[in-house]
């Protein structure tokens, strides 16, 4: 039986920074991922990653972020690679009532201030300034907006293929396409049962995105809501505002949590990618609907597009699902498992977490080791 010091389940965004850092200083180190990562099948695809600093889902977010983008240009001088871009990042909130994304007060209110606890480089733009900078929005006369240079776009499969690969090169040893099906601790070790193998592990690490779920009863279980989200690829007028932005935005456009729209500026300059948010829930991620019909596209067009901006075409030229896992309180939850005292459980960081993603990787090693 392969006995190692250390493994970790799941090698997505989180698992893939724990691997690495904790290849660093350890050399008996396993990832297990039951796919191949960076791969399309979990929650971390979809061509890129809105990061920010002042981040309005909590304070104690704000040291992740700004760690993890510590760590991207780290990552960035060892592999000479082009891994996440500050092209600043846009937070528009419109409409007389404020918009609340998870619970709580105005999303807008609470990143300007934490911003200002920061020290976090900022600018808030009243509509004015704001059509005169983003003359791609149509706004409201209400519209306000929270400006951060430091914000961008991270790319996340270049980001975890990154921090494998220099996993492998500190000593790693990596299995793909090899899920785990169960967990057992024994004494000293954990028992992890492959499907024609048993490995054992003195400490555990499970970042299985949202396959967590696999690993805890039903009362556990049942605090990770699997939300589908899809992506699409909308097309650009040429020469149109929409395609001169060049900044990251997210915009809530009325109170509820679903009245929001983030988007990128245009990586191939034909379209940009724009997204809402929406958090019906499926059991699992294997009963997640991965097509996305044309009417589906059709109702994105018109429910949340039309209206809302200048030098879009109403023609989208490609979708992709992909899936939340919500915790009632939208925050992380990092624990021991409840039944096995060497193995530690991360979850999928309900929605918001890439940008802190490599951070959290590096904590939790630091917490194994
Ligand atoms: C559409 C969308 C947009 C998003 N936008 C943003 C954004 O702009 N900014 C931001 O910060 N965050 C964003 N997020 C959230 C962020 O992408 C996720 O929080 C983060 O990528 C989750 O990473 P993870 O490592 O937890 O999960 P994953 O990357 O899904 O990794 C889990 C891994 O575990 C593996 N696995 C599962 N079960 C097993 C098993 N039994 N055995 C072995 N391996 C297993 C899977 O194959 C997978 O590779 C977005 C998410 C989505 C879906």
């Amino acid at each position: 039986m392969l006995e190692v010091d250390y493994a970790v389940i799941g090698l997505g965004a989180v698992g893939s920074a724990a691997l690495y850092f904790l290849s660093k200083q350890e050399k008996n180190v396993l990832g297990i991922d039951r796919f191949d990562p960076p791969h399309t099948m979990g929650s971390s695809h979809g061509e890129t990653r809105i990061t920010r600093l002042a981040v309005g889902e909590g304070r104690e977010y704000v040291t992740y972020a700004k760690r993890s983008q510590q760590i991207w240009k780290e990552l960035e001088a060892i592999t000479e690679e082009k891994l996440f871009d500050s092209v600043g990042g846009l937070l528009i909130e419109s409409g007389t009532q404020a918009w609340v994304k998870y619970g709580g007060s105005s999303f807008f209110d609470k990143t300007q201030s934490y911003a200002e606890s920061e020290s976090i480089s900022h600018q808030i733009l009243k509509k004015k300034d704001l059509q005169k900078k983003f003359p791609a929005f149509q706004l409201t006369d209400e519209a306000r907006g929270y400006f951060e240079p430091a914000a961008g776009y991270a790319f996340p499969d270049r980001i975890i293929r990154a921090q494998l690969d220099l996993a492998v090169q500190q000593g790693a040893e990596i299995r793909v396409h090899q899920p785990v099906t169960q967990l057992r601790q024994q004494g000293p070790w954990v028992e992890i049962d492959l499907r024609e193998e048993t490995i054992r592990a003195k400490k555990v690490l499970v970042s299985a995105g949202g396959w967590i779920k696999d690993f805890l009863d039903e009362k556990e279980k049942s605090q990770f809501q699997i939300c589908r989200q899809v992506l699409h690829w909308v097309k650009l007028k040429k020469d149109s505002p929409m395609a001169a932005n060049k900044s990251v935005f997210m915009w809530g456009y009325g109170p509820n949590p679903t009245d929001f729209l983030y988007g990128f500026p245009s990586l191939d300059g034909e379209t940009v990618k724009i997204a809402t948010e929406q958090f019906e829930s499926v059991p699992h991620p294997d009963f997640l609907n991965r097509t996305v019909s044309q009417d589906e596209q059709q109702t994105f067009l018109k429910e949340k597009l039309e209206g809302k901006f200048e030098g879009l075409l109403p023609e989208i030229l490609r979708s992709e699902v992909c899936f939340y896992t919500v915790t009632p309180d939208a925050k992380f939850v990092i624990k021991s498992h409840p039944g096995m005292s060497r193995v530690l459980m991360v979850s999928s960081c309900s929605g918001h977490g890439f940008k802190h993603a490599s951070a959290l990787g590096e904590q939790l090693a630091n917490q194994l080791l």
